[in-house]
């Protein structure tokens, strides 16, 4: 069947045989006869639907997954492999899409992905960026961003004839709508609504990433903003969020209208979650767009107040929305109206300007906005939600104590486990029942073989071929050379100093000096990093530039290579994630506590069997509460102690560089003449001043803890009996975290689909 459609469509496209087609033929191929089969599979209906709207969706490549959704997967590799090719190869031609940061964007991928799966109707609103988040490529030693395009002539996206005008304060753009199928695992589809411009046009695009930032007709859908940290003030951006959200409120109204439901009761046929506070002038403008459809000001206002959720995913002041209330004016001043009426009214009625949603500054905070018209407030991890409701977002949780709910982030183990470990899928296999598959929980079943000698055999070899595939294709793709007998030590996230990756490089200073001393560990290590860093953010990119300097002196160290290796991998993303996780014994998660929100990537290295390495921060916490002690590696100051530590701003690094000895060696390590040699004098000069007069983030705090407690990870990695154990209650616990989990969850306490 599958055969016969596919060889004839080769046929008639490339004029050849499937034998004789090339990869990249094959590709196109499958990706024409992946989005026929999609076409025909059942869309999810209901007469309450949930929009997801984002300014991230960070997709990832998507012909695998789709292909496992649809159930067809095992076919059509099997068919390839009988032509004698290799569908993992064919898979290396489709460009990801990386439409998204980081875990916030990838968190709304995976949501999609299991908001189908449970038969929910549900779709995601977001924009189309033409370059992805920026490609990283290292010159010496540090990071250049290069432009990133995705689309191609043949690509998911569909275009839905679907236009919309969108007025700003000079002019009107029209919108071009394409929608992206979405398939459940074997279940209906929903959609992806991607919002574009009509005049849209890539050949304004200068040196590297640079663009005219003001020829708004012309690059509004360029570039996904490449910063999930500090959301620098900016009109671009702006102009980005207004036009995806106003598109994103005609299309809801558009389909209620299209189906006749009466307008007044849009909460009873509408959900609308907000993911963090990009879109969240969706609220004005859906007010705006109902008083425009007759409905009264007053009533409309109560309307969206029912209708709209918003999700909270950070504590960092900085990173929280603040938009100047002229920016919006110069922008879109039709709702600039409506947010003056929105505060007035909660300035009658709280006299606390914390909770303001226009400050004396005359900035629109856009969170305050959502809580207070939105019925909904959700953080993302239990440590998180408590944080939220005692100190961040306590005067709000005051007021509005029933608003508040915790949705701990989960991940698709359509993606993470059953497209990206197939060896491991196999083993599970053969403990549970398939409907592990279905029902994640299922796989605390595994706890029953805890003892079987053979089932942990089993176990390590699968680490072990995952780890010599990631050594191989890490050689092909980026020339790197890994030891598979080693142990595989991995960081990978956005980078930023409160994930603390410069801790683990002052521990890879730290390891460097003891094997220099004669100190060689029982087992080599290989420490990987993977990380992008801001354009504009300097620190995060003297952190790449330590980090890289330090991977070039131990590679040409003789004394210390044998033992110790480190190695950053260019351009992390959503696919490198896919080799290097399974491939991982310990994860490290080391954020300062109090400062992850949730964090994902943790819960995608517990489900391919490694080892958390981290503090009790963000799910590390709910992860350790599953685990137990046995199961995990725990260090640094609680979250209730790091918050103290700001409020009496009593943390001076400066203390800890100048009362310890072994603390002030590793800093001015980085700053040895034969690290100056290596690197560049001046952004290690910086590094190392950050460290010493400022370290915002406490790097110092946990140093020595931290050192210690991977020490003893390392040593006892060496018994090898022990340690498959604790990979297989990692496993066997990491049910809580599929994203299925979540999305029930959100669906039975906020959007109550069905
Ligand atoms: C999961 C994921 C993230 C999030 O990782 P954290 O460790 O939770 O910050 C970021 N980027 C990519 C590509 C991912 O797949």
């Amino acid at each position: 069947m599958i055969e016969n459609e596919l060889t004839a469509l080769i046929q008639t496209k490339f004029g050849k045989s499937l034998q004789d087609a090339s990869d990249q033929e094959l590709y196109y191929a499958l990706l024409a006869y992946t989005k026929e089969k999609l076409k025909e599979t059942p869309d999810i209906t209901g007469d309450k639907k949930l929009y997801y709207i984002s300014a991230e969706f960070l997709i990832g490549k998507l012909l695998s997954n789709n292909l496992i959704n649809l159930g067809i997967y095992d076919e059509v590799a099997e068919l390839l492999q009988k032509n004698g090719k290799e569908l993992s190869r064919i898979e290396e031609a489709e460009p990801e899409p990386s439409l998204g940061n980081g875990g916030l964007g990838r968190l709304a991928a995976c949501f999609l992905d299991s908001i189908a799966t449970l038969g929910l109707n549900g779709d995601g609103i977001g924009l189309n960026y033409h370059m992805g988040l920026f490609r990283q490529v290292f010159e010496a030693n540090k990071q250049k961003e290069v432009p990133n395009p995705w689309i191609e002539s043949e690509s998911w996206l569909e275009d839905t004839g679907i236009r919309f005008q969108v007025p700003f304060k000079d002019f009107t753009l029209t919108s071009k709508l394409y929608d992206i199928d979405v398939a459940g695992y074997e279940n209906g589809k929903n959609k992806l609504h991607l919002f574009d411009v009509e005049g849209v046009d890539e050949s304004i695009i200068g040196d590297g990433i640079s663009f005219d930032k003001r020829d708004i007709g012309r690059n509004l859908t360029l570039f996904l903003y490449p910063d999930d940290s500090d959301w620098a003030g900016n009109l671009l951006r702006i102009y980005q969020q207004y036009f995806m959200v106003s598109n994103g409120a005609q299309l809801i109204l558009k389909e209620c209208e299209d189906k006749g439901y009466d307008l007044r009761k849009l909460h009873e046929h509408v959900a609308i979650q907000i993911n963090d506070t990009h879109p969240s002038m969706v609220i004005p403008e859906l007010i705006r767009l109902l008083v425009q459809r007759q409905v009264d000001f007053n009533e409309a206002i109560e309307i969206v107040q029912k209708t709209c959720a918003y999700t909270n995913h950070t504590i960092l002041a900085e990173a929280l929305e603040k938009w100047p209330l002229d920016y919006l004016e110069q922008v879109a001043p039709q709702i600039v109206p409506i947010i003056k009426d929105l505060d007035a009214r909660m300035k009658g009625r709280h006299r606390d300007p914390r909770v303001a949603i226009i400050d004396g500054q005359n900035r629109v905070h856009m969170a305050n906005m959502d809580i207070h018209f939105g019925y909904s407030v959700n953080g993302v991890a239990a440590l998180h939600t408590e944080i939220l409701k005692n100190s961040e977002l306590k005067p709000f949780y005051d007021i509005y104590p029933e608003k508040f709910n915790n949705k701990t982030n989960g991940i698709t183990f359509r993606r993470w486990l059953l497209h990206c470990n197939k060896e491991l899928v196999q083993w599970i296999s053969g403990y549970v029942e398939e409907d592990f598959k279905k029902d994640a929980n299922k796989l605390e079943k595994l706890m029953r073989h805890i003892d079987s000698d053979i089932a942990l055999e089993k176990l390590l070899d699968v680490k072990h071929t995952k780890k010599v595939q990631l050594a191989e294709y890490l050689k092909e793709t980026q020339g790197l050379e890994l030891n598979p007998d080693s142990i595989f030590d991995i960081q990978v996230k956005r980078l930023h100093e409160y994930k603390r990756q410069q801790m683990n490089a002052l521990y890879v200073i730290y390891k460097y000096l003891e094997i220099k001393a004669g100190k060689k560990p029982a087992t080599p290590i290989t420490m990987i990093f993977g990380a992008k860093a801001a354009p504009a953010y300097a620190i995060a990119k003297d952190i790449i530039h330590l980090i890289l300097c330090l991977q070039e002196l131990i590679d040409k160290d003789p004394d210390v290579s044998p033992y110790l290796k480190v190695v950053m991998v260019e351009n992390y993303n959503v696919t490198m994630a896919e080799h290097l996780i399974p491939a991982c014994d310990i994860s490290e998660q080391i954020s300062l506590a109090s400062k992850e929100a949730s964090g994902t990537g943790n819960m995608k290295f517990m489900l391919n069997g490694a080892v958390t390495l981290g503090t009790e921060d963000g799910a590390n916490v709910e992860i350790h509460e599953l685990v137990g002690d046995e199961n995990i590696y725990i260090f640094g100051e609680s979250s209730e102690q790091v918050i103290e530590h700001y409020a009496k701003s009593d943390y001076r690094a400066a203390d800890y560089y100048i009362e310890d000895e072994q603390i002030r060696a590793l800093v001015n390590f980085i700053i040895s003449p034969e690290m100056m040699k290596i690197g560049d004098p001046y952004h290690l000069l910086q590094i190392h001043a950050e460290l010493i007069y400022k370290d915002w983030f406490m790097t110092l705090l946990d140093l020595k803890e931290y050192i210690a407690v991977k020490n003893r990870a390392y040593e006892d990695y060496a018994d090898r009996k022990a340690w498959s154990r604790k990979m297989l209650v990692n496993i066997a616990k990491a049910g809580y975290f599929s994203s299925d989990r979540t999305i029930a969850d959100y669906n039975k306490d906020i959007w109550h689909l069905k």
